[in-house]
C-alpha cells in the first residue's frame, strides 16, 4: 500500500500482503510456515488486475490499442474482465466481455458497473466451438470495427506480469522478514502453490522463483477434478466434467501453460467440496474473506503436504510454503455453496443464545 497520492486506481493494483496462516498450520500439525498471498486486496479484487494492466499498457506501447478508438474484447471467467473494465473506465476504452453462464452474477454486476458490456455463453460449449466464450469473442472481433482481443491465453504479458510483480513481491516479503526463534524462516520460498486457469500466475511466479531466487523451489499446480489441465489437455474418465469453482481449470491447455510445462513440478487435483471447506476454514480460522479458487489452492497445498515428499517439507521448521489466494468472497456472495455454510445454523464462533434479542 502506498502512502502517497496515486495517479489512478491502476496504481493500486498488486502490492498485496503475504500473511501467515499460523492457526491453520497448527491445526494441521505443520512445522513449516504456511503463508497466503492475499490477492483480493488488489484494487479490482483479484490477481488478474495485474495482467489486465500489463496487457493494456503493452498493447498501447505497441500501437495495438488506441485510446478512444479501440474496443477491448476479451473472453474470461470474469476477473480478467473486471481488471480490463476498470482499466477501460480509466483510459476510455469500450470493453466487451464474453463469459460462460456459470460464472457469478456478482462478476457480471461489477463488469456492468464499470461500464463494460457482457455477453454470456453456454457452459457446455467446447473451447474451440463458435459458441464458447472464446469463439464468441473471435466473432465479435470480426464484426466490431477496431476490436482487439488481448488474449490472456496466449499473451506473453500475462505470465510476465506475475514474473515482474507477484513473484518479486513474494520474494521481497519472505526475504525481509527476519528469522527468529519464535518464527524461524529459511528466508526463501521453498514451495509455491497456485490454481491454474490460463496458467499465467503459476508459470510467471515460478519463473521469478526458480530463476534466481531458489532453483530448488517446488511449484505445485492445483487443478479442479473435471478439468484437463493436469492431464495435459487429454480427456479422461474424470474430465471434461462440470465443476463449480470458478477461474481455474479448462477443457484445453492454454498456450501460456503449454509453452512452460517445466515451471510446474507437480499437479494436485481438488474437489469442489474440499475447496468450499477450505474457504470456510480460511474465513473462520484466519479471518480471510477469500473466494472459491483460494479454497482449492489451500486444499491442494494441504493434500500435497501429506505426500511423501510433502511430509519432509511439512515437518521442517522454517521452510516457507506460499499459497496464492486469487480473489475474494465478494465475487461469490450469492452462490449456494457460500450461503450454505455462511447461513448454516450453529457455525458461528459466538455461542448461540436461545432468544433473538
Ligand atoms: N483463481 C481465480 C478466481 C481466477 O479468476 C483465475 C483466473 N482465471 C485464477 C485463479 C487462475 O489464474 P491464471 O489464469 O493466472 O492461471
Amino acid at each position: 500500500m502506498s502512502s502517497q497520492i496515486l495517479d489512478s486506481a491502476l496504481d493500486a493494483i498488486g502490492n498485496t500482503p503475504l500473511v501467515r496462516l499460523d492457526r491453520l498450520a497448527q491445526e494441521e500439525g505443520l512445522k513449516c510456515n504456511l503463508l497466503g498471498k492475499v490477492e483480493f486486496l488488489s484494487v479490482g479484487g483479484s490477481v488478474k488486475d495485474r495482467i489486465a494492466k500489463a496487457m493494456v499498457l503493452a498493447a498501447e506501447r505497441d500501437g495495438i490499442l488506441i485510446p478512444g478508438r479501440s474496443v477491448i474484447i476479451e473472453p474470461t471467467s470474469g476477473n480478467t474482465g473486471i481488471g480490463l473494465a476498470m482499466t477501460g473506465a480509466i483510459k476510455g476504452y469500450r470493453v466487451i466481455i464474453t463469459m460462460p453462464n456459470r460464472m457469478s452474477q456478482e462478476k457480471e454486476a461489477l463488469l456492468r458497473a464499470l461500464g463494460a458490456e457482457v455477453v454470456r455463453t453456454p457452459d457446455d460449449a467446447p473451447w474451440d466451438s463458435p459458441g464458447s466464450h472464446i469463439g464468441v469473442a473471435k466473432r465479435l472481433q470480426q464484426e466490431i470495427p477496431c476490436g482487439v482481443i488481448l488474449d490472456q491465453y496466449s499473451n506473453v504479458n500475462n505470465p510476465l506480469a506475475h514474473e515482474y510483480t507477484t513473484g518479486p513481491e513474494i520474494i521481497a516479503a519472505v526475504a525481509a522478514t527476519p528469522s527468529t526463534s519464535a518464527k524461524p524462516s529459511s528466508l526463501k520460498v521453498d514451495v509455491f502453490v497456485a490454481g491454474a486457469g490460463t496458467g499465467g500466475t503459476i508459470t510467471g511466479v515460478s519463473h521469478a522463483l526458480k530463476k534466481e531466487h531458489n532453483p530448488e523451489c517446488i511449484v505445485i499446480g492445483v487443478d479442479p477434478i473435471g478439468s484437463a489441465l493436469a492431464s495435459g489437455g487429454h480427456p479422461n474418465d474424470e474430465c471434461p466434467k462440470p465443476y463449480v469453482i470458478e477461474g481455474i481449470g479448462y477443457d484445453f491447455v492454454p498456450d501460456v501453460l503449454s509453452h512452460n510445462p517445466a515451471d510446474i513440478d507437480h499437479w494436485v487435483k481438488t474437489s469442489d467440496n474440499d475447496a468450499f471447506q477450505a474457504v470456510e476454514r480460511l474465513m473462520k480460522t484466519e479471518g480471510l474473506l477469500v473466494g472459491g479458487s483460494s479454497g482449492s489452492a489451500l486444499s491442494g497445498a494441504l493434500a500435497w503436504l501429506k505426500t511423501e515428499q510433502g511430509q519432509k517439507i511439512a515437518q521442517t521448521e522454517g521452510l516457507n510454503v506460499v499459497i496464492l489466494l486469487a480473489d475474494g468472497i465478494r465475487n461469490y456472495m450469492s452462490k449456494e455453496w457460500f450461503l450454505d455454510f455462511a447461513l448454516r445454523p450453529g457455525t458461528s464462533r459466538i455461542p448461540q443464545t436461545t432468544s433473538d434479542t
